[in-house]
Order: structure tokens, then C-alpha cells, then sequence
């Protein structure tokens, strides 16, 4: 009894450290920076062989494909903090395997600090507050369907090098801020108000395609580009839309002119970014990539 015991441990040991998938501790990647604040994006980076077949990292529970940068060094993806992510210090794993099936493992860490975001209370017209049934519906179905569209990954990279500030203007609004309207908590602001004149160009922040050309309830005339590896751009409350769905931008191409349609107050951008579904602060992606290449 007792032999055909070890006989069996000794058999799952020898399967165990048989098994070729991940067991090399092989890769060292890197977080740039190691600590971020909510909201924030940040570069996960780690070199490898350059004949490899996949090569992704993983955060929380979130599996984030890296792909060969153009230097040829790096394997490289963008990672979003979600402004809602819980402070810890998180767990990167980046897991690769080459076309013979030979597979390579690292691990890193990423520390999450507290932003602190301010409270900002606004009164607006009861209308554009309270929502008739019809209404709450629409925007309903206007938010699932973005939220679907948001967890999509285009494998294929079209944004290159540094991202560009759609309009040039100071921030009305800052990202993350907590909304009060009309004395009812809503929910926090996800992306950047830029102050801009009415029919000032809207430039597209970053080669891309575009996905989304509608005039939402809250968003008024919106365009969202796909630039590819889960990252997202969205420009909102325009008053013109010069571009359509499906077509190819490129960096810095005209989308629209600035205005102030759907729920707004005046003449501003609303300039978004997710990545991988994450909200974060499009300026914290232009800090990110500024030393990239174009
Ligand atoms: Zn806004």
C-alpha cells in the first residue's frame, strides 16, 4: 500500500516538473510606472525571443495581449487603472510561447494609490436630470451598447507612437471628478472637458478606425475610434461629424468641429479613453507614450 503511494507521488512529481507550458521562469517584465494612481495607464514591457507565437500579460483577470514593438526589443501593451480599481498592489503574470510550444513566464507587480478626485455640484434643467421611462430606456440601451463595444480587443495595432490632445484648451471639467446634479450623486466623470470655441477642429488623438458616429442623449454627436489592442478614443457633444463608421483615420486627421450637443452646458470637448474597458485620464496616455516613436 504504502509503495504504490510514493510510486504515485513520484509519478505526479515527474508529470509536474515534465510539464514544458510556463514552468521557465524566464521572462523579467517591467511596469512603467510601477505605481500609479486610479485612472491612470501605465506601459507593461518585457523582452523575448522575437520568433514568438503569442505573448500576453494578465491583470486582474483581465488577459491582455503584448505584441513585438517596433524597435524590435520590447513585447509591449498599454494597461488601464480603471478610476474605480481598489488600492493594492496587484500582480502582473506575462506568459509567452514560442511556435515549437516551448513556453516562457514572468512576473511583476503594479501598486494602485488613491486619486483624489473633487466633488463638483451642477443644477441643470430637471429634463436632461430626471428621465421619462422612454428616455431611461434609450440611454440604457445607448450605454450597454458601448459597453459591449468597449470590451472588444482588436488584436491588430493601429494607434502608433504618442497619442495628441484632440483641441487645444484649458480642462473645464477634470477627469474623475464626483458629480453631484441636481442633489443626486452620478456617476464620475470619465474623461476630460476641454474648453474649445463652437466649430473648433477635432483632431483624432491617434490612428484608429472608426466605430461609433450617432448622436447619443447624453453625448450628443459622438465619434469613437478603435485604435486597436483594446484602446478606445471618444470625442463628444460635437456639432458637426466629418467622418463615418468603418472608415480608416489617421493621427491628427479632422473627426468633427467642436459644439455643445446632447447634455452639455456650453462649447467643450469631452475627450474620453478606455483601455481594456478600464476609464482612465487621456492625459495620462499622452504622459505614457510622449517618448514612444511615431
Ligand atoms: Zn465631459
Amino acid at each position: 500500500m504504502m509503495n504504490r503511494l510514493i510510486l504515485f507521488l513520484a509519478i505526479l512529481l515527474f508529470l509536474l516538473a515534465a510539464t514544458p507550458a510556463f514552468a521557465e521562469n524566464t521572462l523579467r517584465p517591467e511596469i512603467l510606472p510601477r505605481v500609479v494612481k486610479q485612472g491612470e495607464v501605465c506601459l507593461m514591457r518585457t523582452a523575448g525571443p522575437k520568433n514568438l507565437k503569442s505573448m500576453e500579460g494578465e491583470f486582474q483577470g483581465k488577459r491582455i495581449p503584448l505584441i513585438l514593438n517596433s524597435s524590435g526589443k520590447f513585447y509591449e501593451a498599454l494597461l488601464g487603472v480603471d478610476l474605480d480599481t481598489k488600492l493594492a498592489k496587484y500582480q502582473i503574470k506575462v506568459r509567452g510561447q514560442d511556435k515549437g510550444g516551448k513556453g516562457f513566464f514572468g512576473v511583476s507587480s503594479l501598486e494602485v494609490k488613491k486619486a483624489s478626485f473633487k466633488t463638483q455640484t451642477l443644477s441643470l434643467p430637471s429634463s436632461m436630470v430626471d428621465l421619462d421611462p422612454k428616455t431611461l430606456e434609450r440611454v440604457n440601451g445607448e450605454t450597454k451598447r458601448l459597453e459591449d463595444l468597449f470590451q472588444r480587443v482588436r488584436k491588430e495595432k493601429l494607434w502608433k507612437g504618442r497619442f495628441l490632445q484632440p483641441v487645444q484648451g484649458e480642462i473645464s471639467t477634470p477627469f474623475g471628478i464626483r458629480r453631484v446634479i441636481n442633489r443626486q450623486n452620478k456617476s464620475p466623470h470619465s474623461g476630460v472637458d476641454l474648453r474649445a470655441e463652437e466649430g473648433a477642429p477635432v483632431l483624432a488623438s491617434n490612428a484608429g478606425s472608426v466605430v461609433i458616429v450617432d448622436d447619443l442623449f447624453f453625448s450628443g454627436k459622438s465619434v469613437i475610434l478603435d485604435h486597436g489592442q483594446g484602446i478606445y478614443s471618444m470625442y463628444f457633444h460635437l456639432s458637426e461629424i466629418l467622418v463615418r463608421e468603418g472608415e480608416r483615420i489617421s493621427k491628427g486627421d479632422v473627426l468633427g468641429q467642436v459644439g455643445s450637443t446632447g447634455r452639455s452646458t456650453g462649447p467643450h470637448l469631452h475627450w474620453g479613453l478606455r483601455v481594456h474597458g478600464s476609464k482612465v485620464d487621456p492625459f495620462s496616455l499622452l504622459r505614457v507614450t510622449d517618448p514612444m516613436r511615431d
